[in-house]
C-alpha cells in the first residue's frame, strides 16, 4: 500500500527532529513523497530539499499558517516557492503575532505566580516561537508532565496563561499561499468541522482539504470526501508528525488504499511527482 506525507513539523516550529532527520525517517517509513509544513515558517525547506534530492524522495515545500479565527484553523500552503514576496511578509506578520501572543502569555502567567521570562522561552526557539515552547519550558521546570500537560494546566481557555490567537485572517492566509505559488488546503477539517466555510474559502482560492489525517474518524473522512467532491476540491493526507518526545504518536506516513492514491494523483502532478 502507498504511504505520504503531506504534513510534517521539525524543530523550527514545534516539533523535534531536524527537516533533514525528517527526510531520514521518511525513507526508512517507506514514504513516497513527503512535504515539510513547519508552523508560519518554511525556514527548514532547503535543507530538507536537499536531503529529500540527495536520496531521491520527492519533496514538497510547505508551511502551515495558524488564523485568527480559531487555535485549529490552520491552513497549508503546498508547493509554495519559499522565498516568494507574498509569502515573506505574511510570515513576517505571522512572527510578529506570534512573539506578540508569547509575549503577552508569558507575563500572564508571571503575573499568576510562574517564575517565567520570555528570553528564558526564546532561548529554545530556532525559528517559528510558538506556545510549545512555553509549554517545554513548564515542562523543564517541573511544573507540568509533558507537553500537553502543560498546555491543559496553563495554556487553554480559563487557564492563566491563555490568550487568543492573533495569526492571519483565513483569506489573506490562502492568497498569501496562492501568491507563492502554492496549493492552499485547510489542515485537520475534522478539528473545526463546525466552522467550516467552503463556499467563501472556495472563493477565495482554497484548493483541498486535508481529508486523511490521523485523528478523524472513518465517519468524518466520509464526511471530508463529499465535501470535497461537493465543492470541487482536492484530498491531501497528512501525519501532523512532530518527532519523538514531541508527545504525539504519529509516525511520518499515512497509508493509502490504491484507489485513495489515484486519486492524489492529480494534485502530485503539479509538482512533477
Ligand atoms: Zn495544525
Ligand atoms: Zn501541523
Amino acid at each position: 500500500m502507498p504511504k505520504l506525507d503531506l504534513h510534517t513539523h521539525s524543530d523550527r516550529s514545534d516539533g523535534t527532529s531536524a527537516p533533514a532527520q525528517i527526510v531520514q525517517e521518511a525513507l526508512r517509513r517507506e514514504v513516497s513523497v513527503l512535504a515539510l509544513t513547519d508552523h508560519d515558517t518554511a525556514s527548514g525547506c532547503d535543507e530538507a530539499a536537499q536531503a529529500a534530492q540527495a536520496a531521491g524522495l520527492p519533496f514538497v515545500c510547505g508551511v502551515e499558517i495558524s488564523t485568527r479565527q480559531d487555535d485549529h484553523l490552520h491552513i497549508l500552503g503546498l508547493g509554495i516557492d519559499p522565498h516568494a514576496q507574498a509569502m515573506a511578509k505574511a510570515l513576517d506578520f505571522a512572527f510578529e503575532q506570534r512573539t506578540e501572543r508569547v509575549r503577552i502569555t508569558v507575563k500572564q502567567l508571571a503575573e499568576a505566580g510562574v517564575d517565567i521570562t520570555f528570553d528564558a522561552v526564546n532561548e529554545r526557539v530556532r525559528g517559528s516561537i510558538s506556545r510549545a515552547h512555553v509549554a517545554d519550558y513548564l515542562k523543564s521546570r517541573g511544573l507540568a508532565q509533558t507537553r500537553q500537560d502543560a498546555f491543559r494546566k496553563f495554556l487553554v481557555p480559563g487557564r492563566p496563561g491563555y490568550v487568543h490567537g492573533t495569526g492571519l485572517d483565513v483569506c489573506a492566509a490562502i492568497a498569501a499561499i496562492k501568491n507563492s505559488g502554492g496549493m492552499a488546503v485547510i489542515a485537520h477539517p475534522g478539528m473545526v468541522f463546525s466552522i467550516l466555510d467552503l463556499p467563501a474559502w472556495k472563493t477565495a482560492g482554497l484548493d483541498g482539504l486535508e481529508a486523511f489525517y490521523p485523528a478523524h474518524t472513518v465517519t468524518m473522512t466520509g464526511k471530508l470526501l463529499a465535501l470535497a467532491d461537493k465543492y470541487g476540491l482536492a484530498v491531501t493526507a497528512g501525519s501532523d508528525y512532530h518527532g519523538p518526545d514531541s508527545g504525539r504518536e504519529n509516525t511520518v506516513g499515512m497509508t493509502l488504499s490504491e484507489r485513495e492514491f489515484a486519486n492524489m494523483r492529480a494534485v502530485l502532478k503539479k509538482w512533477n511527482i
